[in-house]
Formats: C-alpha cells, structure tokens, sequence
C-alpha cells in the first residue's frame, strides 16, 4: 500500500468509524453468529501475494462484523462497560502510526513523561494522596500480578526473586474479590492454597474481623501473612470493602494493601464519592481502570503505589543492551512491571482528560449514577422484583420473585428472563450469584447510554416478565 492509498483509506476508515458511531444502535448487541461460524469463513491458508484494501476492508465488513459483539452500543448493560471515545481513537490512531515502543526513557522520551504526568493527574483528579507513582499497566489483573510480586519480595526481604519462593506466605481477599487475584495468587508462587477467601456481611463487603481472624490463625499455624487485597466495587455486585478498617489491620501486621478499584475508583472522580476511597490513603498499591469506565479504550490500566523503590527493585533488569547514559536521572517504565516492550497508552488518556476536562468527565460519571438509582427505584415499586444487593455505584442487581420457588426454580426463571430480554438484541445484560442467589446485573456505563436507554431496558424486562 502506498501513501496516497493510505491517505484515501485512511479518510475512509474515519468515516466508517465516524458511521459507526452513529449507527452502532442498529446493530444486535451481542453478536449471534454460533461456534466455529466466522473460521469457517476465513481460508484455512494466508494469501501468497497481497490483496488490494478493497477485498481485506470488504472481507472485514461481511465476515468479520457479523462477529463483533457491540460494546460501545448504549444498550449495553452486561459485565461491566469498556466504554471508549472519539478522543481516545484518535490517539490510538496517532499511538499506532508513530509505532514506537516506549520501554525505557529513549526510546521515546515523551511516552514516560507524559505517562508519569497524567498518571498524577489521575491520582489527583480521583483524590489518591500526595507522593505516590503511577505507572499505566495492560490490565487490572497485571496490576494485581504486580502488586502480589511486590508483596513477596517485600516479605522475603528480596529472597524470593533469588532462590524461588519458598517461604509459606498467605494473601487475603474477600470471597467476592475478582478471579485475577486467584490467577494471579497462583502464577506469583504462593500457591492458589495460600489464598483466603474471607467470607463477606450481608452487603457483600469483606468482614475485618473475619480477617483479623484468619491472619491470627495462620500466624499461629507459623504461616506468613504477606498481602490483603481489598475491593473498591466488587464485579458481582459493586460492594466496597472496610478499606479503612483492612488499613489499619495491614499497618498492624507489616502487611501489603493493595487496593483493587478496577470499576469502582472512576467513581471517585465525583466529590460526592470520594468517600468510598476513605482508607484507601493507606494503600501501598492501588488500580483502577480507565478502560472500563473512563472512556479511555481497551487497553489502560492505571497502577499507583506508595514505594516506587519496592516495584522497581522487585522487577528491574539491566542488561547491558538496554542501558543509556540517562538511567539515573529517568524513569524506565520496563521496571515497573512484566512486559518490556510497552505501547504509548498515556497518550489516550491524555486526549481523553483533556477533550472532556475533569468536569466533562465527572458529568458523565454522575449521570450514570443517577440512571442506576432510577433503575434501582424502577426495581424496588415493581413487587414482582427484589433487588439483591447495595447500589453503590452504576451496578444494579436484582431478579424476578415467585412466591414459594425455591432457589434452583429462581435461577432458572431469572435466566429464562435473561435470555429473553438479551435475544431482543436492544440490550444485553449478564447475571452473576450473590450467596448463591441468582442475580441479574444491570451495569450502566457506556458513554452514550441516556435515561431512554435504561427505561427500555426496564420495559423488556417487566413486560418479558409477563409471558414466562
Ligand atoms: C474487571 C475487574 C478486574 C479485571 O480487569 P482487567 O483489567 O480485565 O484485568 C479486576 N478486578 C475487578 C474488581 C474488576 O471489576
């Protein structure tokens, strides 16, 4: 492809995704092809010779579409959101024609600068202390990766890096904190029996004295408390944990706090929120994820801690190859985490705080919070649903009633409902468990999702309600 057929295409493309934008409504929300559907349309071999962009964009547009699940489309209830935004595509595209990849200082100076500036605007826009780090990870279950290692390290003294782990450490984390604490308690060499899944009160948030508990009676066992984990906006339900209280507990005990507020810490942007982070300021690390509700596009991960010298020592390298005259003067993002080679994602972010400005953005944030207090209060005048958790945030979950069904006829009543209103293809919600209750989350947070939005998805429901 030459330049003048990039420039053409390129024009294209914008307004192909300029249409999309405007017409993602239109499409089912979540994809309907089956198994196996698009492979079998795609040739079992790549091409000898190059094709011309007409038949690869052709191809894209009939093959590949059909198989696109649409997240940005505002009838979009499920998981939680990976909402983007016009400002955030345009720096990926700047992002992917610049092409650098920014490991070390050099090799792009702009990239850690800039990373290290918005990294402490966002700490300051969601009100997390004075004098810490931030550094932009892939994902929150990275971040959490990183935080146990550090952990180890500190707990071992840095043995662990040199002799393997050997020492019988245990982390906590309440029984509804996220799966990537699991993966990342196993691939960090604590051994997945080293977790302790600290049972939750009546909102779901993590007990502290059940923890206090468990740290004593694996002190007595003469095992190593290392790491308590503690949530901001649990996935299943959004509850948030005695941050406060676990602070204090880790302070107690010489143990790491790392806070994970994936969903939950845009939240925080809001000063009306800013009270979910109480206890937070005792972090030792800390994540939350501008990729899910920050209109910042997958992937963006945004990592803070209080001890820049514990991360680095924890993942530094100096092979002869990579070293610069500067490395003392600099940050060298390669030792604040697992991969080397890194993409220049501070560049999206900063197009996205300053396209929408803290205030555009908290406007947003608000606005969704509202629309889920609606659909909190749509849920609790209709007899026939029960709401089965704290709103906390943007996250709403609830389920159909029977008077006299038991738990199982539950389940499949409310997933016979799920199936129904999501096969309209207006909306698409997912379910979860709440101590074993089967629970139907509605998570409001794409960008473009209004009030119209969310009362179509109520009137789905209620009225699929009637016929099952
Ligand atoms: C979504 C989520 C994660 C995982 O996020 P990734 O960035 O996809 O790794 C972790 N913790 C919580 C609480 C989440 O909601």
């Amino acid at each position: 492809m030459n330049n003048e057929e990039f420039r053409r295409y390129g024009h294209d493309f914008i307004d192909w995704v300029a249409d999309y934008f405007e017409q993602v409504e239109e499409y089912p929300v979540c994809s309907t092809v089956k198994p196996g559907e698009i492979k079998s349309a795609l040739p079992a071999k790549p091409p000898v010779g190059g094709e011309p962009m007409k038949n690869i964009f052709a191809d894209f547009q009939e093959i590949i579409m059909p198989g696109i699940t649409h997240w940005q489309h505002p009838g979009w209830f499920a998981y939680f959101p990976a909402n983007n935004s016009p400002a955030s595509v345009l720096a990926e595209l700047l992002t992917a024609g610049l092409g650098a990849q920014c490991m070390i200082w050099q090799t792009s100076p702009a990239a850690t600068e800039l990373e290290e500036v918005v990294m402490q605007w966002l700490g300051k826009m969601i009100g997390l202390p004075e004098n810490i780090s931030g550094v932009i990870q892939d994902t929150a279950s990275t971040a959490t990766l990183c935080a146990l290692l550090t952990a180890r390290e500190k707990a071992t003294g840095f043995n662990s890096n040199r002799s393997g782990a050997r020492l019988p450490l245990c982390v906590y984390a309440s029984e509804e904190g996220h799966s990537s604490i699991d993966k990342a308690v196993k691939i960090a060499g604590y051994g997945i029996e080293s977790l302790r899944h600290i049972p939750t009160d009546h909102n779901f948030a993590l007990s502290a004295e059940e923890l206090e508990k468990a740290i004593a009676e694996d002190k007595s066992r003469g095992l190593i408390p290392a790491c308590v984990i503690g949530t901001l906006g649990t996935t299943s339900s959004a509850a948030v944990d005695p941050l406060a209280e676990i602070g204090e507990i880790c302070r107690r005990h010489d143990l790491w706090f790392h806070v994970d507020a994936a969903y939950g810490g845009t939240a925080a942007l809001l000063d009306e929120k800013r009270k979910v982070l109480e206890g937070a300021e005792m972090f030792d690390s800390f994540v939350f994820n501008p990729h899910k509700w920050m209109l910042t596009n997958f992937d963006c991960s945004a990592y803070f801690v209080k001890d820049e010298e514990l991360l680095i020592r924890t993942f530094e390298i100096h092979p002869e190859y990579l070293k610069t005259g500067r490395d003392e003067e600099v940050k060298n993002y390669r030792d604040w985490g697992v991969q080397l080679g890194r993409r220049f994602r501070a560049l999206k972010l900063w197009f996205v705080i300053r396209s929408y400005g803290v205030k555009g953005l908290q406007e947003i944030v608000r606005e969704h919070l509202r629309l889920a207090g609606l659909f909190k209060e749509w849920v609790e005048e209709d007899s026939r649903f029960a709401l089965l958790a704290p709103v906390n945030f943007s996250l709403v979950c609830f389920r159909l009633t029977k008077e006299g069904a038991s738990e199982e006829e539950l389940a499949r009543l409310n997933a016979a409902l799920l199936e129904k209103v999501n096969a309209t293809g207006e909306v698409f919600m997912t379910h979860t468990s709440l101590k074993g209750r089967y629970a139907i989350r509605m998570a409001i947070g794409q960008r473009t999702t209004t009030e119209k939005h969310v009362r179509r998805a109520w009137d789905l429901i209620s009225q699929s309600a009637l016929t099952l």
